[in-house]
């Protein structure tokens, strides 16, 4: 048999933000245009990808301990192509591949051509017609690359560049292929999507992008995160406030609740300024739901510092909060010039404070919505459970033997938890 009638199949597996995702959707689809079939069994895969994230240490351990699993892999089959891509490729090629031996490949963030010219050398047969193997109706857009913010903590500028934004027109027609392709919702991401446009010729922002893509019809929902608190404009308030396609969430990290702290992280905000924001936020879009990122036991953080997260935890009651321990990160400015000095116990117990409290919070707010009726988007089936979300991402789950993959439905919610809401068919 010749090389190129044995089947070519792909692995990639992949962690961290939506940004990652979307890069590995992306390269899901051109390896798939290539030919290649997606294995489930990562053993079954010539070519396997890790997408990687060290945005904290938690994460890096996991690619570590990944890269480890591979090693016998790649001695019992040295053919098989193994790339590592994603945020921990840096600039130090030679010190990952001395690292790393059994890696073949160093990918920087969503920088796949080295990857995909070996993989088309290798194509078994470019198939009749191209077909995607996982057919969701979302999908990820990424809109504007990098980041331009140097928040103290954060590794992703060092990783992932400055800022780029991709010309509207181009956006457009890269949602258009999706909805003929039956997405009906789709995520506009970076990781601050109110400064879109500032770098491209006739300086458009978020607000026109929302403006143009709502007209694309069949094309149902229209998500974007995440926001900067410096960056949010009142037009593009106004624009989420009436434009229909344009989804009632939005993702807001405030990280700290103490203006010392917020300083020291080089966010560009007060609480304060934070707190009106919301409050111009809530008035315009009053069915808004909002979700924020927080970190605890950054360096220098005090008790008192702390408890001003709660309070403003709970006064502001999020829908959603996702908290993190800090984690220093070579090469940013925490890590080089503050020490760190909140004990990981204690870190540990800060973290618990907010889960608990976000977990009344967020059990008050789904509670209120019990015996109301919302429109999901369904995404797929789970232990014989249809699932989707709301236009506020709140996660619903309902029974119903037909099949409803890709469709807007009615449910009634007869149930909620802090997490997920579930509910029955309404019909008509
Ligand atoms: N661009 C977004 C923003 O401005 O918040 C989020 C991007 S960041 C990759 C995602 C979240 O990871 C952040 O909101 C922050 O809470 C968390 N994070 C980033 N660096 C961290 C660090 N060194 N330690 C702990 N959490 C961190
Ligand atoms: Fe990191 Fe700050 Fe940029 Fe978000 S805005 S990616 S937290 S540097």
């Amino acid at each position: 048999m010749s090389k190129r009638d044995v089947m070519a199949y792909y692995h990639i597996w992949t962690i961290g933000c939506q940004m990652n995702q979307a890069d590995s959707e992306q390269l899901a689809a051109y390896l798939e245009k290539l030919g290649y079939q997606y294995a489930h069994e990562i053993e079954k895969a010539n070519l396997i990808v890790l997408n990687s994230c060290v945005v904290r240490q938690s994460a890096e351990n996991r690619v570590l301990g990944k890269l480890d699993s591979l090693k016998e892999l790649k001695r019992l089959s040295p053919d098989t192509v193994v790339a590592l891509a994603g945020c921990m490729v840096d600039s130090e090629v030679a010190q990952l591949k001395h690292r790393f031996p059994h890696v073949d490949l160093f990918l920087k963030p969503g920088q796949f051509n080295e990857l995909l010219e070996l993989a088309k050398a290798r194509t078994p047969k470019a198939p009749d017609s191209f077909t995607i193997s996982t057919l969701s109706p979302t999908a990820f857009v990424t809109i504007i690359e990098g980041c331009n913010n140097f928040c103290s903590y954060c590794i992703v500028p060092y990783r992932r560049g400055r800022e780029k934004s991709h010309p509207i027109a181009e956006l457009r027609c890269q949602v258009e292929s999706l909805v003929q392709r039956g997405v009906k919702e789709i995520t506009l991401l970076g990781q601050n999507v109110d400064s879109y446009g500032h770098d491209l010729p006739d300086k458009p922002g978020l607000a026109d992008l929302f403006q143009e893509l709502n007209s694309i019809e069949r094309l149902s929902r229209i998500r974007f995160l995440t926001s900067h608190p410096k960056d949010m404009s009142r037009k593009l308030i106004q624009a989420v406030a009436s434009l229909e396609k344009v989804c009632e969430h939005i993702s807001l990290p405030v990280q700290a609740g103490d203006d010392e702290i917020l300083q020291a992280m080089g966010r560009g905000y007060t609480v304060q300024s934070y707190r009106e924001l919301v409050e111009q936020i809530r008035c315009a879009i009053p069915t808004v739901a909002l979700a924020t990122d927080i970190i605890v036991g950054f360096p220098g953080e005090t008790e008192e510092q702390f408890q001003r997260t709660i309070e403003l935890l709970s006064d502001l009651r999020f829908d959603t909060v996702h908290v993190a321990a800090y984690s220093p990160r070579t090469g940013t400015s925490a890590a080089k010039k503050l020490k760190e000095d909140v004990p990981s116990l204690e870190k540990k117990r800060r973290l618990q404070k907010v889960e608990e409290l976000q977990s009344i919070v967020a059990s008050g707010i789904n509670a209120r919505l019990s015996g109301h009726t919302l429109e999901v988007l369904v995404e797929g089936k789970k232990k014989g459970k249809w699932y989707g979300r709301t236009r506020t991402d709140k996660l619903v789950f309902f029974e119903d033997e037909a099949n409803w993959l890709g469709q807007l439905v009615n449910i009634e919610v007869k149930k909620t938890s802090p997490w997920a809401l579930q509910g029955s068919l309404k019909s008509g």
